[in-house]
């Protein structure tokens, strides 16, 4: 794996290398600077590549689209992270959302137009990959429906189809397909119940990376079992944002006195750097660089 220092790379070589050698690199989405440090920090420890995500949702919250870039590139200065890192917008709602990340700096994008007739998906998916390909940013699309929380609105799980997702990736040329095959954004109500037969069918039928979301609370085996059938890319939030208010609900109990927000929110840091570390590990990313 090529090192390059403090810059932001496209997810294309970094999926590509996984897909080839099966691991997955995680994405863990931010909530704000704690969590970028935070990260990083797992990934360097990890000698692992790592993709930061914004939710689009999440961008005004977190200030814009040029403060996130500055506020990665900045840490990524700070801490020496010599790892390659994306920054990926997650869920982009439309073209022009994708474009403005771009504009910013952000190094990948993810267009969701899994929510229109394909026909459409496909026309948002090509405007963004010639929009993408001409900066050296990589494109994510969608097909099917993650079930739970997807930008905003709780959705049942629609699967995939394997030849939709052939057309799609096809006919635009993008650089990872998010096939919902089962998964969940959230937490799950019971065993998932992830489709290997598709898994296993449009993998046959597209060479392109694989993206797996809602990976929080995945068994071990069944990540695995997706990472053999072509997942190169797993998100992840939950247990990320589980950890953090458990550790920060605790210190809030524990430290009464205190209005100090280091003190406070110290704990929750480095409890999402502890289940990046364990997701790093798990998905087989660790000592690749
Ligand atoms: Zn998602």
């Amino acid at each position: 794996m090529k090192v390059i220092d403090s810059k932001l790379i496209s997810m294309k070589s970094i999926l590509h290398e996984a897909k080839q050698k099966q691991y997955a690199v995680g994405q863990m989405n931010i909530n704000g600077l704690q969590w970028v440090k935070a990260i990083l920090l797992a990934a360097k420890e990890e000698r692992s590549p790592i993709i930061l995500a914004a939710s689009d949702r999440l961008i005004d919250y977190l200030g814009g689209f040029h403060t996130i870039v500055g506020m990665v590139e900045g840490l990524m200065r700070d801490l020496e992270i010599s790892v390659p890192v994306s920054l990926h917008l997650d869920h982009g709602m439309t073209v022009s959302r994708c474009k403005a990340a771009i504009d910013a700096g952000f190094s990948s994008v993810m267009i969701d137009g899994s929510s229109y007739p394909l026909s459409q998906n496909i026309a948002m998916t090509k405007e963004v990959v010639h929009y993408a390909s001409k900066r050296g940013v990589s494109v994510e699309a969608e097909v099917g429906s993650v079930g739970g929380m997807e930008d905003g609105l709780i959705g049942n799980i629609i699967y995939a189809d394997p030849y939709e997702c052939v057309r799609l990736v096809r006919e635009t040329g993008i650089d990872a397909l998010a096939a919902a095959l089962g998964s969940v954004h959230g937490p799950y109500q019971g065993e998932p119940r992830l489709g290997f037969d598709e898994m296993k069918q449009i993998a046959e039928l597209t060479d392109v990376p694989l993206v797996l979301h809602g990976g929080s609370g995945i068994p071990v085996d069944q990540i695995q079992r997706a990472i053999s059938l072509g997942h190169a890319k797993i998100n992840v939030n939950t247990e990320c944002l589980e950890a953090w208010n458990q550790a920060v609900r605790a210190q809030l109990t524990k430290n009464k006195a205190t209005n100090d927000p280091q003190t406070i929110l110290t704990p929750g840091t480095e409890a999402i750097k502890q289940v990046v570390k364990m997701k790093i590990q798990q998905f087989g990313s660790s000592q690749r660089v």
